[in-house]
């Protein structure tokens, strides 16, 4: 993968595949970082301070009018390389959410972080994901090539549902599914990989304390899968280590 773009990279599984990437012996020749306050990612602005191929940019994932900003600046650092990998990993999360507690704003925000925006953010790089796609048509199908990788959440398999809440997230993360779906058969004859992964339950502010893998254990999990991922698998709901979870 010489060309790479992570969402939410200022903490959490974000900030653990950006600094798992770049000390890699072989990281990706572009690694770009985009969260919303730069300028308050230390552990991150570190990073980048060491590996020169990691470049951090400015994105709410939200903030819709700003993604040609964004492609402009990928396209002018990567150049011809285009966009090997979009991991749409920046999502939000509400709490347990019973039935009688349920807000408008808590479905609605969730929607637009966790769904809209992996969407239209795969819209806005799709010439750059295509460009990879077209450069490196030698290559297998997969992230080699151009891959999406959506993150997603067992939370959202409707199939696993057997304990009811969390509207918000659980809603947000099957509309993500159904659009990694989508997007898998709209984009296979550009060489576009798509799939939804489930990071596991990792310690993180979102994942909590009481989760039993570390971000170290499920980045580099979902780093070998996502490397190791193939034509049968676009459009599928995978997990970390690779195992196919049910819709
Ligand atoms: P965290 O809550 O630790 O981090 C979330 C990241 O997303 C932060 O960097 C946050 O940035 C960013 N983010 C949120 N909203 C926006 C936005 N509008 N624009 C840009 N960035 C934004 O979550 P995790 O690292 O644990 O989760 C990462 C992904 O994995 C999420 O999609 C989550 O749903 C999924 N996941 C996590 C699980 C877990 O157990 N941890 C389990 C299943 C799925 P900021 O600091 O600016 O808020």
């Amino acid at each position: 993968m010489k060309s790479v773009l992570i969402t939410g990279c200022n903490r959490g599984i974000g900030l653990g595949l950006v600094k798992y990437l770049a000390e890699q012996p072989i990281s990706p020749k572009y690694l770009f970082a985009a969260c919303r306050n730069p300028e308050k990612a230390q552990v991150l602005q570190e990073i980048a301070e060491r590996n020169k191929n990691v470049h951090i940019l400015k994105l709410d994932v939200t903030d819709f009018e700003r993604y040609d900003e964004a492609v402009k600046y990928v396209e002018s650092v990567a150049q011809e390389e285009g966009l090997n990998l979009l991991m749409n990993n920046a999502g939000i999360s509400s709490k347990f959410t019973r039935i009688n507690l349920v807000k408008v704003e808590q479905m609605t925000g969730g929607f637009l972080t966790n769904a809209t925006a992996p969407l239209m953010l795969t819209k806005a790089f799709l010439p750059l994901l295509k460009k990879a796609a077209q450069n490196n048509s030698s290559n297998p199908f997969g992230a080699s090539r151009a891959a999406v990788v959506n993150f997603s959440s067992v939370l959202g398999s409707i199939a696993e549902n057997s304990q009811g809440g969390f509207y918000p997230y659980r809603a947000s993360k099957a509309a993500l599914n159904a659009i990694t779906r989508s997007m898998s058969v709209d984009l296979k004859s550009d060489g576009i990989l798509v799939v939804s992964i489930h990071p596991g339950w990792v310690k993180t502010d979102m994942g909590g304390s009481n989760a039993p893998m570390n971000v170290e254990e499920s980045v580099s999990s979902i780093m070998k899968t996502v490397a190791s991922l193939n034509e049968k698998h676009t459009g599928t709901f995978i997990q970390y280590d690779g195992k196919e979870l049910p819709w």
